[in-house]
């Protein structure tokens, strides 16, 4: 059987960066603390946690004093920094720069649609760390759209500036826009409401996509490689699922069925921008030992 890994799939530039800050720091630390999972794979964050890495909660972060505390990819809202000043806490910020441009956007955005009796709104999930961060910049007035039923949180007839959480589907961006666009249409003929929308969605994910369109079809079986806590995981692994029904998710070498590969010549392997590659290594020698 010829077993293949994606050479695309793997971890984005920013979960690059915040690992390796994170690695550089315990070089010199016994330990460090980091504000959540460094990134949604649970083995990465195993191996991280034996080399020192102690994942915390905000709760946990909110009584800690006079230490260092590392700030993920996803970036953290204004709040956190406050309390890392009054606490004395040092802040080893590996925020991805492209969350941090978000920021800064949403930020002017707020601060526009103050002046203009204008709404924020972000297309996310709510909840998520990034989602809470870009909010952090309205002063958590943000509305978060997880879906089409949302929306009526939206008052259509007051200005609006859309924006989307990075890891979210290009397509059901353009879906949202589309629908406020003609809702405020609808209710307002007379007098445009002034509404604006901005792609913020990365491209290390959404190129990623029909890249792994390209590469899943090659592949009588295909297995999916990411935890099911990362939200651009599920969607990336839904887009191989969509062009090869033979896919499979699995998030450790543990997971792989022997029963999926009865009478397949050929395997791809391949990953969301939270897979390991030394994860999909790992999972490419159990398929060639079990089969
Ligand atoms: S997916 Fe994009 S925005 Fe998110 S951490 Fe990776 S590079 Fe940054």
């Amino acid at each position: 059987m010829q077993v293949t890994i994606d050479p695309h799939s793997g971890f984005c530039f920013g979960v690059v960066h915040a690992i390796e800050v994170a690695e550089r720091e315990l070089q010199n630390n016994p330990f460090l603390y980091c504000l959540g999972d460094i990134v949604h794979n649970n083995m990465e964050v195993n191996r991280l946690k034996q080399m020192g890495l102690v994942i915390i909660t905000h709760e946990e972060f909110g009584e800690l004093h006079d230490c260092k505390v590392l700030i993920r990819a996803h970036g953290e809202p204004p709040e956190t920094y406050q309390t890392a000043l009054l606490n004395r806490i040092e802040v080893i910020d590996a925020s991805c720069p492209i969350v941090l441009n978000l920021q800064n956007v949403i930020l002017r955005g707020y601060q526009e649609m103050k002046t203009k009796n204008g709404q924020i709104v972000i297309c996310g999930k709510e909840g998520h760390a990034e989602v809470n961060a870009l909010n952090g910049q309205t002063n958590g007035t943000a509305i978060i759209i997880g879906n089409e039923g949302d929306l009526s949180k939206i008052d259509f007839s007051r200005p609006v500036r859309l924006y989307s959480q990075t890891t979210k589907s290009v397509d059901g961006f353009l879906k949202i826009a589309a629908l406020i666009k003609d809702r405020m249409d609808e209710i307002t003929l007379d007098h445009p409401v002034d509404f604006e929308w901005n792609d913020s969605i990365c491209r290390q994910v959404s190129n990623r996509s029909a890249q792994l369109k390209e590469f899943a079809v090659r592949f009588e079986v295909v297995i999916f490689v990411s935890g099911q806590k990362s939200s651009n995981g599920m969607i990336l692994y839904e887009v191989c699922k969509s062009v090869n029904p033979h896919t499979h998710l699995v998030s450790s070498p543990g997971e792989v069925n022997k029963a999926w590969f009865v009478d397949a010549e050929t395997v791809g392997i391949c990953g969301a921008t939270s897979s390991p590659a030394w994860l999909m290594e790992e999972i490419a020698q159990e398929i060639r030992k079990i089969t």
